[in-house]
Formats: structure tokens, C-alpha cells, sequence
């Protein structure tokens, strides 16, 4: 590997231009808004961010998986700008639309699992969890939760509850929502397990003492975990859950609202394992940026609830729709998995080179365009001074990579799932400078 890319970063970052944004920020916005990394951007075309002192950097984030076509990606705007001057808004649940029945059914078609399915959108990822949530309750007339560690599922109030992490989502912020049971997930760099169905038989030994199966109405889970650190279960894992949740009646849902869409070189990360959930929630890459999120699933779990008691005022937005339609278009074009099967295989074997190189990467894994770093001490404990330091070299240098980890040391890699070989090699040596700032 050579360390050798663009010059594309000209001043300290964050730059004079990016300072003064952020004092201005943090006289007018909330404290509680965090910035990861305070580089007001100006503009942002396929994987390169320009901020405004006209720095560049390759962005390993896509808004934590947002962009996964592109920034700008310009059949996506097209789509969203014809239907900005058809109408913007009539809201589905008054007067409806074709293009909110059109995205159910490409979702319903594309998802796992071969049997009749119906779909619900909404605007945000937690509020497709909850939906979810609510469908699940109401079909089975059980009221439990089943989630696992290191999950993430967003910070609405029954979302915060789900979640691993109480810091910073849940501190202080009142009680949380109860029958929500949590048990260990499949974690082989931690728990040295490779049979992910030892772990699974745990899972629902605990499961059945802490709540009973006939209390639970689902299991909500992502098939790889994204904010917990890209934690990949070990096969066996999600298929023994899976198994049992259907001899018992509960409700499968997959949190595919970072894992799906073709962000691991499959359209849903579920097509990794023999997973086939009964729910799989989408949402971040659906809407190339525009706010839509979905529930899609069993037909006849999806008609539980009576009419009414789902949607609300901006859920299926036109705008969104439209561009949702191209990304699906795009996503399930002929061989745009196979690139992002690629692109997989071109950073596993970069990254495994940095590991060699540097003790500190105690684990890599992923699959597609997610990939995670963990970062270790010589004790193998979580190294959170090592994600600083390394992360802050690597914007210094051009390249955007984002946090993960219930300890925050895990670097997370979530790539355009069609960037450029170019650009994946540029990355790679930008990491490869940013480790030997160690
Ligand atoms: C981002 C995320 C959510 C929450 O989505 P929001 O749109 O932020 O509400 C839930 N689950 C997973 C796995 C996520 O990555």
C-alpha cells in the first residue's frame, strides 16, 4: 500500500470558515445536538464532501448510510424535482397517491421471505421501530419486547428503552418503557463463540425466565449491528431466534434501517443467514436523503391494526416516494450488488493489511460497503483513545469514518455502495497514515 492521495484537506480542521459556523452554532442550537465532527459542509457530490473552507473528504459515513447512492446522485434528484413541481404534499391518509402504492410494492417484492406482504411508510427510522412494535402487539395481543445487546433502534421514547446504551440517549430523560426484555447477542471477537446457536439457545433460555415466550410479541434485532460496532452473529445465531420465535408465536423484526437497501452487498443483510423475519423495518438509504421510512411484512400481520391507527401528517411524503422508487430502481439494477460485493472484498483485504501492521485492530469485519474496526488495548479491552486519535488523523488527511461500539471504539466504515476503487485505495492509505499517528 502507498501513502500517497490528493492533497485534499488545506487547512486545520475544522477550518477558520467551519469555526466561526460552529460559534454561531452553539449560540442558536440546542446543547444537546451533538457534532461529530464539526465541518460545516457546502456542498457534496457522489462520495466527496466540500466543506466551506473548501476542504474535501472522502465520506466513509453517507450520513451514517443515507447517501449509499451518492451525494447529488442525479436520476434520484431528477425523480425528486419532477415530482417537487407535480406537488409536494396531500398527505395519503386524505386524498392518496400511486407512487406511496409503488414503493410498498417494490418493497414487498424485494424483501425476504416468499409470501404475500403489505407495507407501511412513515417518515424516521424509530418511528418505523415502533410501528413495527405496534403491529406486532396488536396481531399477537401480547405486549413484550425481546431485543438484544449493543442494539440500537433510535431515541424516541419506546426506542430509547430498546436500545443498549442508556449514555447519552437515555440519561436523566424520565423512565423508560417497560416489557422490554434484553439478551446477549452473537458477538464472536467478544464471546469467542463461533456456533452463533449456543448463544441463541442462551438468548431464549433467559428469555423464557425473564418473560415467558407467550408474553413476548416480538424479537426486534438488527441482523448486523450498526451503532453497536458492525457486530456480524455468528451463523446459527439469528436462524435458532428465528426457529423458536416461530414455534412460540412471536413476531421476527428485522432493524434493517442501516444493514438493508444493499448496503452489505445484498439487498437486506437477512440474506447473509438464513433469516427470513416476519418484519424488516427500512429506512436511511430509502429516500436518498429525503426523510421515508417503511414497515414491510406478513400481509396479515401488517392488516392488525384497524384503519386509522397508523400514519401521520408527513408519512409516505411524495417527494420521498419519488426518490425512493429510483433508489430501489438503482439498487436492484443488474449487477449493483455484485459492485457492492467488490467493494467488500477490495477493503476486507486493505483492512486486513492494516491489522497486520497495527496491533491496535484487534477485529475487522462486515460485509459490502459496512465494514467496522475494532480497536483494542494490549489487554484486548475496548481502546476508546485509539478512536480519537485515529479518526481525527484520518479527517486531517481527507476522509470521513464514523464511531461504533457500546464503548465507542469501533471505526465504521459505511461507504457510497458504488464508489470507486480509486477512491476505496485512497482510503486505505489515508487509514494506514491515520493508524501510524498512534
Ligand atoms: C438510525 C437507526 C435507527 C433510527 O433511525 P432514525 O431515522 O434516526 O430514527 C434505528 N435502527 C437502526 C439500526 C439505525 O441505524
Amino acid at each position: 500500500m502507498s501513502n500517497s492521495y490528493p492533497n485534499r484537506v488545506t487547512t486545520a480542521v475544522p477550518g477558520p470558515r467551519s469555526q466561526s459556523a460552529h460559534a454561531a452554532r452553539q449560540q442558536h442550537v440546542s446543547a444537546s445536538v451533538g457534532s461529530y465532527m464539526p465541518i460545516y459542509i457546502e456542498r457534496a457530490d457522489g462520495s466527496i464532501l466540500t466543506d466551506l473552507d473548501g476542504n474535501e473528504f472522502i465520506d466513509f459515513g453517507c450520513g451514517i448510510g443515507v447517501t449509499s447512492l451518492g451525494h447529488a446522485n442525479e436520476a434520484a434528484v431528477g425523480a425528486m424535482r419532477e415530482q417537487l413541481e407535480a406537488f409536494t404534499h396531500t398527505l395519503f391518509t386524505v386524498t392518496p397517491y400511486e407512487l406511496y402504492t409503488e414503493v410498498a410494492r417494490l418493497l414487498g417484492e424485494i424483501t425476504p421471505g416468499d409470501f404475500a406482504k403489505k407495507s407501511v411508510l412513515s417518515t424516521t427510522g424509530a418511528e418505523a421501530i415502533e410501528n413495527a412494535v405496534k403491529i406486532a402487539r396488536s396481531f399477537t395481543r401480547r405486549n413484550g419486547i425481546a431485543v438484544v445487546e449493543h442494539g440500537y433502534h433510535g431515541r424516541t421514547n419506546l426506542t430509547l428503552g430498546m436500545n443498549y446504551k442508556a449514555q447519552p440517549y437515555s440519561t436523566g430523560v424520565g423512565p423508560r418503557a417497560g416489557e422490554i426484555y434484553r439478551v446477549p447477542n452473537s458477538y464472536p471477537f467478544r464471546d469467542g463463540e463461533q456456533d452463533g446457536s449456543v448463544i441463541a439457545r442462551k438468548a431464549i433460555k433467559t428469555l423464557e425466565k425473564i418473560s415467558g415466550a407467550d408474553n413476548l410479541a416480538c424479537l426486534v434485532i438488527e441482523p448486523i449491528q450498526g451503532e453497536g460496532g458492525i457486530v456480524v452473529p455468528a451463523p446459527g445465531y439469528l436462524e435458532t431466534l428465528q426457529a423458536w420465535c416461530a414455534e412460540n408465536g412471536i413476531v421476527v423484526i428485522a432493524d434493517e434501517i442501516q444493514t438493508g437497501l444493499g448496503r452489505t452487498g445484498k439487498l437486506f443483510a437477512s440474506e447473509h443467514f438464513g433469516f427470513v423475519p416476519d418484519l424488516v423495518v427500512t429506512a436511511k438509504a430509502i429516500g436518498a436523503g429525503i426523510p421515508l421510512s417503511a414497515v414491510t411484512g406478513r400481509a396479515d400481520v401488517m392488516d392488525a391494526i384497524p384503519a386509522g391507527g397508523l400514519s401521520g401528517t408527513y408519512s409516505g411524503n411524495p417527494v420521498a416516494c419519488a426518490a425512493a422508487i429510483e433508489v430501489l430502481s438503482q439498487l436492484t439494477a443488474p449487477g449493483a450488488m455484485d459492485r457492492t460485493t467488490e467493494i467488500g472484498e477490495r477493503l476486507r483485504a486493505g483492512l486486513a493489511q492494516l491489522q497486520e501492521k497495527y496491533p491496535v485492530i484487534g477485529d475487522v469485519r462486515g460485509h459490502g460497503a459496512l465494514f467496522g474496526i475494532e480497536l483494542v488495548d494490549a489487554d484486548g479491552e475496548p481502546n476508546v483513545p485509539a478512536f480519537a486519535t485515529v479518526s481525527q488523523a484520518a479527517l486531517a488527511n481527507g476522509l470521513l469514518v464514523m464511531a461504533g461500539g457500546s464503548d465507542g471504539h469501533v471505526l465504521r466504515l459505511l461507504p457510497q455502495v458504488n464508489i470507486s476503487d480509486e477512491l476505496i485505495d485512497e482510503a486505505l492509505s489515508i487509514l494506514d497514515t491515520a493508524f501510524s499517528a498512534l
